[in-house]
């Protein structure tokens, strides 16, 4: 999932124009991760390894916040993904150009013409913050590796569209668009397609 905001016009631009680089070279972003809520640490120190594996980028873990009330939906319990991103947008500051929330609580966004479609991450397009559930990771599967490939990839997703990649329509990259499906997830690679990856001007 993504949105657009006005931070695309200001950023989204230069790092679409980027010259191909390897990772010996400066990171392309140094990313922000906060656990919101109770979050396992296993699960933060396979986020932190898929980031750097597939973009490059330099991850930072910051300490855990409560989740916000002003995120919360009652009519259907669950917390609203675009108001968990505003709550953790302030966090992007010096070394972190990036910001990913991650927490075990549903999520949702009005998406696909539902006022409220649960989901399982949002991320600004071409701005500076995202955020992740492993709600929906933990469906329909036995295997904590399964649950693990989907939530590396759904965090790759996302920071992918803070970087100012938009869906891809080769369903095997990340950059698919899940529609809240799990499913849609599994049968990606796991990885950027060459496309996205030399979108963002990696190898
Ligand atoms: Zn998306
Ligand atoms: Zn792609």
């Amino acid at each position: 999932m993504h949105r657009r905001d006005f931070v695309r016009s200001l950023v989204g631009a230069s790092v679409l124009a980027a010259a191909p680089r390897s990772f010996a070279q400066s990171p392309i972003a140094t990313v922000a991760v906060v656990p919101l809520g109770p979050f396992p640490p296993a699960f933060l120190a396979e986020i932190d390894a898929g980031l750097r594996a597939e973009l490059g980028v330099a991850v930072l873990l910051l300490p855990p916040s409560p989740l916000p009330r002003a995120a919360w939906y009652p009519p259907r319990r669950r917390y609203r993904a675009e108001r968990l991103i505003d709550f953790v947008r302030p966090l992007v500051r010096p070394p972190a150009t990036r910001v990913l929330g991650v927490t075990e609580v549903d999520i949702s966004t009005t998406a696909h013409g539902v006022s409220d479609w649960g989901v399982l991450g949002l991320g600004d397009l071409g701005g500076l913050g995202c955020v992740i559930s492993t709600f929906r990771c933990r469906m329909n599967t036995p295997s904590e590796a399964q649950v693990h490939f989907r939530m590396v990839t759904t965090c790759i997703h996302e920071i992918g569209h803070t970087l100012g990649l938009e869906h891809c329509p080769d369903t095997t990259c990340l950059m698919t668009d899940a529609r809240g499906l799990v499913r849609t997830v599994d049968r990606t690679t796991g990885h950027l397609c060459a496309r996205c990856r030399a979108r963002l001007g990696l190898r």
